[in-house]
């Protein structure tokens, strides 16, 4: 969009930026980024990071692919490993990959970042808001607090996702999600 502020989007994943992605590129000039070290095991990484590629591209936004170092990742989540889905496990997560996404943003005189999480029902986006306002902080640039799932922001994204033929994984990303998700289809009989 020429002349429009540019904004950096933190994409969690092809799915939940499908929508995001779409409905800030009337307003920004829209750079994605995508840095999640979270999603294991690799092959799983390559396979969101491969759709992520097709859906940016499908949209016509320029996307930035972060590194994959992992163990940066665990040192700063490891202590949290046995707290469930939507704990601190989740906030530290959120701070590792908002820190690396607000340097980034500095780093390209991009003024403004924000986030995909939000679309994501399992979210908490109070705790995303402020997380992102304190990272934003520490690199002087500000984030954007939009609870993207509202407006029908979440359906938008699973119809996208239908539509194209998107993977829909029934686990957000780290191992500790993968067995959590395991367990849901064992205690439903599946
Ligand atoms: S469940 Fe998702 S947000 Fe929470 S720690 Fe795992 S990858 Fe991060």
């Amino acid at each position: 969009m020429i002349g429009a502020q540019s904004i950096l989007v933190h994409a969690c994943c092809a799915s939940c930026a499908s929508h995001v992605l779409t409905h800030l590129a009337g307003t920004y000039d829209v750079t994605a980024y995508f840095y999640n070290p979270n999603i294991q095991p690799e092959r799983e990484y390559r396979l969101r990071l491969d759709e992520m590629r097709r859906v940016a591209g499908r949209i016509g936004v320029r996307l930035i692919e972060g590194d994959y170092r992992t163990l940066r990742w665990w040192k700063e989540i490891w202590i949290y490993r046995d707290l469930p889905e939507r704990s601190e496990r989740c906030f530290a997560c959120y701070r590792h990959r908002f820190e690396v996404a607000a340097r980034k943003a500095a780093e390209l005189e991009i003024p403004v970042f924000t986030s995909t999480l939000s679309v994501s029902p399992h979210k908490v986006f109070e705790r995303i808001a402020e997380i992102g306002a304190e990272a934003g902080a520490s690199y002087g640039v500000a984030f954007l607090a939009e609870d993207f799932k509202k407006r029908d922001g979440f359906k938008k994204s699973v119809e996208y996702a239908r539509e194209h033929g998107l993977t829909r994984q029934d686990y957000c990303g780290c191992l500790m999600s993968l067995e959590e998700a395991r367990r849901r289809r064992e205690e439903r009989g599946g």
